[in-house]
């Protein structure tokens, strides 16, 4: 296969001609696809059904401890579901605190206090001229969208496949006080499907901050999220690492159980010292006398524990498998070699991030739209929505069938094609 760049001009054109064809044959076919969400697929969800039975009229409604969980208390949760989280998350019960049914709006309100009530006793964000959170990019729209909302300037960081460019993050965080808080998603990243390697976790651990109420926002959104059996990333627990480097307040720990039992009826935890959540309390006490106890009760009466959970998680698997399967040979088979795109193959989470030739993703997303294929906005991978090389596209493959993840890539690599023949005749 020649790359596209060592094509003269008359082969461009006359490949330009075979393109626009094959894209109005396209459109002839009325698609109506759509990869854009990473949501669970439909038979992902039927396959858990008998979960909305693992508690009802006829269970035992009291908890390990006793408590009974229809009735208001137990603010951090049941004992049995902290354990279960906490296992998710490789860190000890007391450090986690089970809430509600999502993990973002805990991020969110973890971004809140800090902004009306300081973090350990600091200085109120919102109290400040400036506050700064540093990005990884490409990263995950809706973190981007909590800071945007409150105001807070975002600065972008590069992602390599270790993580977050760490010399960037060392050098900024110890420079400038401003910087309160970094988001990343170390496990499976939104949309990379990267896992931050051993050092990258140890030079996160031992950062040395400008600002004392400096915050990692991990948002280990996809701890157990994996696609194979015979390839996991494995990642280094950044809880007792920011520990042993003295620095054991510096984390904010996030994940849920939304792609494990039913998106949006799951349960989410927060895992950080006990003087963050000590401090965290503090607002939580006010806010609400619990969570749904009787969510988190069903979870553990299901699954039972971190095995149950695994077990589940490869039927998980293999129903995510062949789509991501089905995308990585169609972009292999069409794109390989060409030179005008290149695009990452995780062994798990719910993405494959894909980079076009510069200045070419908002085209390539437009012109798949028109054909009926919805991809996720070009930009929302980026701070502001602004992808400064017009480059990045996110492609979620869960919800599709294979087949139609297959169809839809065709279109894709057809779109990929057309617009970069397009950008280089310019
Ligand atoms: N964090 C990341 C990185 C995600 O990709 C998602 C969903 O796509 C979420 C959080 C949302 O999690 P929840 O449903 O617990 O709010």
């Amino acid at each position: 296969m020649k790359a596209y760049q060592e094509l003269t001009k008359e082969e461009l054109l006359t490949l330009k001609a075979e393109l626009n064809a094959a894209y109005e044959d396209a459109k002839g076919k009325g698609l109506k696809l759509d990869m854009s969400r990473g949501k669970p697929a439909v038979n992902q969800l039927d396959m858990a059904m008998d979960f909305l039975d693992a508690v009802n009229s006829q269970s035992a409604m009291k908890a390990e401890d006793g408590m009974d969980v229809r009735n208001y208390g137990g603010l951090d949760g049941i004992p049995e579901a902290k354990k279960l989280m906490a296992d998710i998350l490789e860190v000890k019960p007391e450090n986690v605190i089970v809430c509600g049914n999502a993990s973002l709006t805990i991020m969110y309100d973890t971004v809140s206090r800090a902004m009306t009530h300081g973090i350990l006793g600091n200085t109120p964000w919102c109290k400040l001229d400036h506050v700064k959170f540093l990005c990884p990019v490409p990263g995950y729209d809706r973190h981007f969208g909590i800071t945007e909302h409150f105001g807070i300037e975002m600065i972008n960081v590069p992602m390599t496949p270790e993580g977050p460019d760490m010399d960037l993050v060392e050098k900024l965080v110890s420079e400038d006080p401003a910087i309160k808080g970094i988001w990343c998603v170390p496990k499976y990243s939104n949309p990379q499907g990267y896992s931050y390697s051993d050092e990258t976790v140890r030079r996160f651990a031992a950062l040395t901050p400008a600002a004392p109420d400096f915050r990692i926002f991990w948002d280990n959104a996809y701890a157990i999220h994996h696609l194979y059996d015979d390839r996991q990333d494995q990642l280094l627990e950044i809880l007792s690492e920011c520990e042993k480097a003295g620095h054991p307040d510096m984390v904010f720990e996030f994940c849920s159980t939304s792609k494990v039992s039913f998106a949006g009826s799951g349960i989410a935890a927060i895992a950080s010292s006990k003087a963050n959540l000590d401090d965290m309390k503090k607002s939580m006490t006010i806010q609400t006398i619990g969570y749904d106890k009787i969510n988190q009760l069903r979870h553990v009466r299901y699954f039972k524990d971190i095995n149950g959970i695994r077990e589940h998680m490869k039927k998980h698997a293999a129903i995510m498998r062949p789509k991501f399967e089905a995308v990585l040979k169609v972009l292999d088979e069409e794109l390989g070699g060409l030179g005008i795109g290149s695009w990452t193959k995780p062994n798990g989470g719910y993405f494959i991030s894909f980079d076009a030739m510069d200045g070419c993703a908002k085209a390539i997303v437009a012109k798949c739209k028109e054909a009926g294929v919805t991809l996720t906005g070009a930009g929302a991978t980026f701070p502001y929505k602004k992808d400064p090389k017009d480059s990045n596209i996110r492609i979620a493959p869960s919800f599709p069938t294979p087949e139609e993840m297959a169809m839809a890539t065709d279109l894709f690599v057809l779109c990929v094609k057309m617009v970069s023949v397009d950008k280089l005749l310019e």
